[in-house]
């Protein structure tokens, strides 16, 4: 029976696909489609996994001393059995025969099955034989790693929509659902199979959505029990534009949506013909759209978008995910320079690491101790209580600054001290690579503004700075106490609150006078509801988003600044900016 979730839109567009849940835990885990002659392989693969943990338990039973508490030697038999389990092993034999998953993916899907089949049992015994059916496929899981056959990795082209019906099996698009996935687990799934995804939680700012954005794939975060209420194999549909997810769609809802996919992908089409034209308003004004990238290949989807730029590398991308090995002077260096030359002479910004909050490294250091994570040792406090990490940061970056023109950005200051110890760090930087004689370039030093008392202290910060960007994302959170990742209060982030609108006003308005640049390169410069009132209100550069850059571009194209001046100081002015909000098609 079709019934639909309602959830926070996050990234533009219509998928259609199977569901293909995934617990959090386990994203890590490959997914891949083998080939049709694999099959036979990798079930072999699969078998012999499981043979090796037989072999295993059949060893800790053989060397269990004879005083063993018996719920040990119980325990045991139990996990054997398990893996000799019909359900199980016929289930997962199913996913790689038919939908021709890897393994390890056919595996999670059938445990996920499973494991709900446990949490529906009346009897607390069997439900609790939950965890051992787990602790059993985390055993196979590990034994797979290393012999896993990635290098036949294929990406399964999606069929026309037009084409679905319901009941087909293969070759259709799949759809990731899961209770929450971290940026770096987003990350993974860059290359990945599928069309779209849905998790649980989530707000619309958070690095979650960020990622699933710059993937430029329909997604819906903060769902709720979206992960409870869709089953494994479920038909969705995932309006991205709306924040809804319908599940079990009738043919004639399946057609409609079908319908609006196409439409979009028609206007996405017309979009991409603004490419090569430049960002210029009605009256003569230039304005700059740059790319915000995670990693240094993103920047092929920057200049393919027609960005001028970037105006944000999220530097921390690079350091997580490596269980706590973080990346060296020489591979930062390599990585910043593959960006510089991506970009191929254009400005490339590069933020220092800004970790913490809803960015942990990995989730084995996600810091829960942390009772206000957003408030504590985040971003720039964190690289200036490790000045060793920082200083081999800022050694890379002026390293990479030597190919090209390069812009370092500091995230999170605050204070008079923190703004002084930087770059007393950034000059340390220059001396160590003199020391060395090794080859460094100029940059220009910029300052995020998303902490209302870096708003709040203009004159200070470009005392300092040769530009500064307004971090929208954290000054909304940290401007109206509204944690960005939690969905519970997402109705109250509000980037039209008098209040943000003022300190976003005042950076903009300090900058012009004082010449100085300022861009804005939070999730607000790529919402085309917002181009308007920013350009009235003075900013003539913003970051977003290369799949953002082009819808950005249109609302320019049709821009008269000089007449939103006008507005934006009305709207600035009330109590209720929405109420004076046009609607923007
Ligand atoms: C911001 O806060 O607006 C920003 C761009 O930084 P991030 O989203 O990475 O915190
Ligand atoms: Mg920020």
């Amino acid at each position: 029976m079709t019934f639909s979730i309602h959830g926070l839109a996050v990234a533009r567009g219509i998928a259609i696909g199977r569901a293909v849940l995934v617990a959090s835990s386990r994203v890590d885990v490959a997914h891949y489609f083998i080939k049709p002659d694999q099959v036979a392989s990798e079930i072999e693969r699969l078998r012999k996994a499981r043979d090796e943990v037989v072999d295993e338990l059949q060893r800790l039973q053989k060397d269990m001393p004879k005083d063993a508490p018996h719920e040990l030697v119980a325990l045991l038999d139990v996990h054997l059995m398990l893996l000799q389990d019909v359900e199980l092993t016929s289930g997962v034999r199913l996913w790689i025969e038919e939908r021709l998953y890897n393994a390890e993916w056919a595996l999670t899907s059938q445990l996920e099955i499973i494991a709900r089949q446990f949490d529906e049992m009346e009897d607390p015994y069997l439900r609790e034989r939950k965890a051992d059916m787990e602790q059993v496929a985390e055993r196979v899981l590990h034994c797979l790693k290393g012999t896993s056959s990635l290098v036949t990795q294929a990406k399964r082209p999606a069929r026309p929509q037009q084409e679905l019906q319901l009941g087909d099996t293969m070759d259709v698009p799949l759809v990731l659902v899961a209770h929450d996935l971290s940026p770096a687990d987003m990350l993974q799934f860059k290359q990945s199979v599928f069309a779209g995804f849905v998790t649980d939680v989530g707000g619309k700012t958070s690095h979650t959505a960020i990622v699933a954005r710059s993937l430029d794939i329909p997604a819906v975060v903060g769902a709720r029990s979206a992960s409870q209420l869709v089953k494994q194999d479920d038909w969705v549909i995932i309006d991205g534009d709306a924040g809804v997810v319908i599940v079990d769609p009738s043919p004639i809802i399946l057609a409609d949506y079908g319908f609006k996919q196409r439409q979009g992908d028609l206007e996405r089409e017309r979009l991409a013909r603004l490419r090569h034209t430049p960002a210029i308003t009605l009256d003569g004004q230039k304005i700059e759209l740059l790319a915000n990238i995670e990693m240094p290949e993103d920047t092929e989807a920057a200049i393919n978008a027609g960005a001028v730029g970037v105006g944000l590398f999220r530097s921390e991308f690079l350091f997580m995910g490596r269980q706590g090995n973080l990346p060296g002077e020489d591979e930062q260096y390599e990585a910043y320079r593959r960006a510089v030359d991506g970009m191929n002479g254009l400005p490339v910004t590069i933020r220092t690491v800004d970790v913490g909050a809803d960015k942990p490294l990995d989730e084995a250091r996600h810091d829960a101790a942390h009772l206000n994570p957003a408030l504590g040792l985040r971003a720039i406090r964190w690289s200036l209580a490790d000045p060793s990490m920082f200083l081999t940061q800022l050694r890379a970056i002026l390293r990479a600054a030597a190919h090209g023109k390069v812009n370092l950005l500091i995230p999170m200051l605050a204070h008079g001290s923190e703004i002084r110890q930087t770059i007393a760090l950034i000059d340390q930087a220059r001396q160590d690579l003199d020391r060395r004689g090794v080859a460094y370039g100029p940059v220009h030093l910029g300052a995020m503004i998303e902490i209302p008392a870096a708003a709040l202290s203009l004159r200070l910060f470009l005392k300092y700075f040769d530009f500064l960007s307004i971090g929208t994302n954290d000054l909304i959170q940290y401007t109206l106490a509204i944690d960005r990742a939690d969905e519970s209060v997402a109705h109250l982030y509000d980037p039209l609150h008098p209040a943000v609108l003022r300190l976003v006003a005042d950076t903009i308005a300090e900058c012009v006078r004082q010449g100085k640049g300022v861009s804005v390169c939070g999730e607000m410069a790529g919402d085309v509801t917002m181009t308007r009132l920013l350009l009235g209100l003075g900013l003539r550069s913003f970051s977003m988003h290369p799949s953002q850059v082009l819808s950005i571009k249109h609302q320019v194209l049709r821009s008269d600044t000089a007449k939103l001046a006008l507005w934006a100081q009305e709207v600035l002015a009330s109590d209720e900016p929405a109420t004076l909000m046009p609607a923007t098609r």
